[in-house]
């Protein structure tokens, strides 16, 4: 069997008798015009690695496999083994390694031997925000992400300063990223479809990412400011340096964090670095 002599998607769930689980958030895209368009907005090159979290039924790995990837598909849920073993049997030899566990405990650079791997995924809703930030913060570092979000997530990761959107996830993300909404997909377009629509965002790394000592300032500093993000500055940050420190960072120590552009808390974060 080939990839192109595979049943239809709704065909292999109804052979193995396989329904969404709504404890592992499974929402499933089944039309492959869909997935195609997301593999091709992810700019892959035959042959590159990914990693993607939650191939389900695997209609995103098969898109992924006829763009030449080599894909490493972790999945949580065990009763997806027999249909993602038929999709790895048609697939090129090796193109389909499955890894069947958690992959917020997974460790990236050991599964793909240390080679640079691309992150393709639609994600779990319930756990699509941690693995954003585990992916972001290192210490594996993805070649690009091309994620598929709850809009809503969607608009936080892309806000930015004075959006209501903004706050740590934008300040973490753009920090360490070029982070981009590239197509949005409603509601419909799933099996069963989710109460809200949904976008894909692509992170490509910045070239000037933070080292892991400013990214934690950066964490620190985010998590006081915006965990009381309707005060200012100086009464958020007092704890850590407040009026004197802000003022360093040539900012207002009355202004709000969420009109605190990325570039203004990487300065923050470089006066509290060099205050301690
Ligand atoms: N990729 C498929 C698609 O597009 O049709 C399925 C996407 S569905 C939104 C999310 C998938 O992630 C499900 O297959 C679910 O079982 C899996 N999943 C949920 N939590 C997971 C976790 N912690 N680690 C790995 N996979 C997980």
């Amino acid at each position: 069997m080939s990839l192109d002599t595979l049943p239809p998607l709704r065909e292999s769930l109804a052979a193995h008798g396989l329904m969404a689980n709504k404890a592992f958030g499974q929402h499933f895209l089944l039309d492959l015009n869909i997935t195609r368009k997301i593999v091709r907005l992810a700019e892959l090159s035959p042959g590159d690695r990914v990693i993607e979290v939650g191939p389900g039924p695997g209609g995103l790995t098969r898109a992924l496999l006829e763009a030449g990837a080599r894909v490493t598909a972790i999945e949580k849920d065990v009763r997806f083994r027999p249909l993602l073993q038929e999709l790895a049997l048609a697939a090129t030899p090796d193109a389909l390694v499955l890894i069947f566990g958690d992959a917020l405990e997974a460790h990236e650079s050991v599964l793909i031997e240390a080679e640079p791997a691309h992150v393709v995924s639609n994600l779990p809703y319930n756990v699509g925000t941690p693995l954003l930030i585990k992916w972001l913060t290192g210490p594996w570092r993805p070649a690009s992400m091309t994620l598929m979000f709850q809009k809503e997530v969607a608009e936080r990761i892309a806000a930015r300063a004075g959006d209501d959107a903004y706050g740590r996830l934008a300040v973490i993300a753009q920090a360490t990223s070029h982070a981009a909404s590239v197509m949005d997909v409603p509601a419909r377009a799933f099996t069963p479809p989710p109460k809200v629509d949904s976008a894909v965002i692509r992170l490509t790394p910045r070239g000037d990412r933070p080292s892991p000592v400013r990214l934690d300032a950066l964490q620190t500093l985010t998590a006081a400011a915006f965990g009381q993000r309707r005060k200012m500055l100086r009464a958020s940050l007092k704890a850590l340096g407040g009026e004197p420190m802000i003022e360093a960072a040539g900012l207002n120590p009355q202004a709000r964090a969420e009109t605190i552009d990325v570039a203004g808390f990487l300065r923050l974060a470089d006066v509290w670095l060099d205050r301690r």
